[in-house]
């Protein structure tokens, strides 16, 4: 996929998914900083975050772009959340929703004190209304919190927080969900329940080898 908002760098005899740093000289996650054009690019591993990786298995389209409003929920220490935030720039926002507090500190530390544009929400995703630092209506909803009920819990932040024919990105771990069921049918299972929901699917992706056992749906939310 090529888009303006990231790029495609060769490092290493390899193909990189890279993002234009917001905040040059420093390095989230141990990523290589490589210059271009007079420019500073974070070189995005598809094996430390799966949106990388699903841009590296064919993902047709990036919703997020600059200037986007996004909310991202289990956002951990904020390795894809730091990459979600150099491409959103500085006229967009990322609320990253974390609840468990060890992550949450890191997050803060060495992502959200850098980054004017990331606000850290400390509460659990399955209270949406209780997000009192999140305002207005967002252009995309990232999930990628690991729970067997993850997809009922993105329907619910998408019912209150995102626009009408806004975009959701939804990470299936299908082991949380049913250790016994083959992933595909798991993914299949929970792009059903989006579907119920009014949700369109537009692309179902297997994230392996970068991820083993988890898959991520592309969906309109009530188009
Ligand atoms: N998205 C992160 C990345 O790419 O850098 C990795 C996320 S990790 C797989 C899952 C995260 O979801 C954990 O940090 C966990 O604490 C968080 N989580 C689990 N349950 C949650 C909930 N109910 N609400 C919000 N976050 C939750």
């Amino acid at each position: 996929m090529e888009n303006d908002d990231i790029r495609w760098i060769f490092s290493g005899g390899e193909k990189h998914v890279a993002t234009l740093n917001l905040v040059p000289g420093n390095s989230v996650y141990g990523e290589k900083l490589v210059k271009q054009d007079s420019e500073e690019y974070r070189l995005w591993d598809p094996f430390r975050s799966k949106l990388a990786g699903a841009l590296k298995k064919g993902l047709k389209n990036l919703p997020i772009k600059n200037g986007s409003k996004v909310l991202y929920l289990g956002a951990s220490t904020g390795t894809t959340v730091s990459h979600v935030s150099d491409i959103v720039g500085n006229s967009g926002i990322v609320f990253a929703v974390e609840p468990a507090t060890r992550v949450a500190r890191e997050l803060i530390e060495n992502v959200a004190s850098k980054r004017k544009n990331v606000v850290p929400v400390l509460e659990d995703a399955r209270k949406p209304n209780s997000y009192f630092s999140v305002f207005g209506k967002v252009d995309v909803v990232y999930c990628d919190i690991a729970q067997p009920d993850q997809t009922d819990i993105a329907i619910a932040n998408c019912n209150v927080y995102l626009k009408p024919r806004g975009i959701m990105l939804l990470v299936i771990k299908t082991r949380s969900i049913d250790v016994t069921m083959e992933p595909k049918a798991v993914i299949i299972q929970e792009a059903k329940k989006l579907e119920k929901a009014g949700f369109v699917i537009d692309q179902m992706l297997n994230l392996e080898p970068f991820d083993k056992d988890h898959g991520m749906i592309y969906c309109f939310f009530k188009p």
